[in-house]
């Protein structure tokens, strides 16, 4: 009977034991550590809640640490709704309002970090990327935010007295609010996944549809193989198509066509469409010819256009027999074509490089369905989303971030 009763208690106590060390109940748990994510935690954190941020990853803030060329472009002196993709235009004016890129700038001057403008406005760090992820990080030890890695979450439950229950390998963990900052599906490598878009979906969220945005484009292979010896070009270039155009360097590369015009042109660009690009942004090639005649100018074709774009690139674009002509001899129609060629460049991309390369994921969790002010999911109390998963795109230079910081913040003070 003894024996009996003392296998009982030692069963007992195991059984305590294993709760206590595989149970736990924190206020706030955030799924990803990266830029929102940590953020999120920051502000949460300041206002004395228990917050655990959750990532299956070996380190936090990776992307941070990759972006920029490694010195993080990290906001922009003007930030606009204009500068964001979204089904729903306004939905980011309320985060961007409430916590902007001046504040970001106050927690870089805070922390002495050094930084530059480049052009368009764009901010990065002399330094290193690291500055500012050490800063999050230093930020979220001060409030005591919980970090913990190579966390694989098995479920997520809602519970309607204990909020939600997040489990993971080894453990069972208890929130109150629940936030979802785990990105996009752009480089995979670097683990992104569809997390987000797979907790949206279990509560009843509509996902808008997900492609790569800031990528470079991919070319037929007719063309690629026309433009590979071009692979290394780049020159100042104006891509459009009927909804938007942008003008800013353009690199040939041996897959296709890349530099920022093509990165920011591809969160535009829907499969099929021809673009039309302007390799001479600043100059109007038909009046320039035109003049040159007037001026009596008898160089050769490819010699006098040499004067404004890179010779091989002339040559690869216009047929001998007119290369070869002397500037006199052009008729009228030979100057409207050698023009339409190089200010109205037409091409169809065959696609782009996808998420392997993309920074950012176009679509994502409809923000139709949650609030702008709190990004709290409007049927799902307690259930918020931040950062990329959201249907919230920027353009290259520092606007992804921005509005990482703004949608953690925002969430950071309603958690
Ligand atoms: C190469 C590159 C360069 C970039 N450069 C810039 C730049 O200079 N300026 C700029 O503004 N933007 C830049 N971006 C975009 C920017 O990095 C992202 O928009 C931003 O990091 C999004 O922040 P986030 O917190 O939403 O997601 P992320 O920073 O991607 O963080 C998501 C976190 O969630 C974790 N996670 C994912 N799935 C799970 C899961 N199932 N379980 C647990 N954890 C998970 C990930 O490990 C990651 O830590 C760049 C992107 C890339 C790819």
């Amino acid at each position: 009977m003894r024996a009996k009763a003392t296998l009982y208690n030692k069963f007992f106590y195991h059984f305590v034991f294993y709760l206590v060390i595989n149970m736990l109940e924190v206020d706030v748990i955030i799924v990803g550590a990266g830029a929102s994510g940590l953020m999120c935690a920051i502000e949460a954190g300041k206002r004395k809640r228990k917050v655990l941020v959750l990532d299956h990853a070996n380190k936090p803030g990776k992307k941070i640490l990759m972006s920029g060329g490694g010195r993080c472009n990290f906001t922009n002196y003007t930030v606009e709704a204009e500068n964001f993709v979204s089904e729903n235009a306004h939905f980011c004016k309320s985060a961007l309002s409430r916590f902007t890129q001046w504040d970001f700038l106050e927690m870089i001057h805070a922390q002495e970090i050094p930084y530059h403008e480049r052009e368009h406005g764009q901010l990065f760090c002399n330094e290193s990327a690291r500055d500012i992820l050490d800063m999050l990080l230093s930020e979220c030890d001060k409030v005591g935010a919980d970090i913990r890695l190579k966390a694989d979450i098995l479920s997520v439950q809602k519970h309607a007295e204990s909020g939600f229950v997040v489990k993971t390998k080894t453990q069972e963990i208890t929130c109150q609010s629940l936030v979802i900052a785990t990105g996009g599906l752009s480089i995979p490598k670097m683990g992104a996944t569809p997390f987000a878009y797979k907790i949206a979906e279990q509560f009843g969220i509509k996902v808008q549809t997900t492609r790569a945005g800031l990528v470079p484009f991919t070319l037929h292979v007719a063309d690629k193989e026309k433009f590979a010896v071009l692979s290394g070009l780049a020159l100042p270039a104006t891509i459009s198509n009927a909804r938007q155009s942008f003008t800013e360097n353009l690199l040939f590369t041996h897959r296709g066509l890349s530099g920022p015009v093509a990165l920011q042109m591809s969160s535009y660009w829907y499969e099929g469409e021809e673009l039309t690009i302007n390799l001479l942004p600043e100059l109007d090639l038909q009046d320039q010819l035109l003049q040159a005649q007037k001026q009596k100018i008898r160089l050769k074709v490819k010699n006098y256009l040499c004067q404004f774009l890179a010779k091989r690139l002339v040559v690869i674009f216009l047929p001998e027999e007119l290369l070869d002509l002397s500037m006199l001899d052009l008729t009228h129609k030979q100057i409207q074509r050698i023009a339409e060629q190089f200010n109205h460049w037409k091409i169809k991309p065959n696609g782009t490089e996808g998420y392997r390369t993309a920074e950012v994921t176009l679509g994502g969790v409809d923000c139709h369905a949650i609030s702008s002010k709190t990004l709290q999911a409007n049927q799902v109390p307690g259930l918020y989303f931040i950062g990329e998963a959201l249907d919230v795109s920027g353009w290259l230079g520092g606007y992804n971030f921005q509005w990482a910081w703004a949608s953690g913040w925002c969430a950071g003070q309603s958690v």
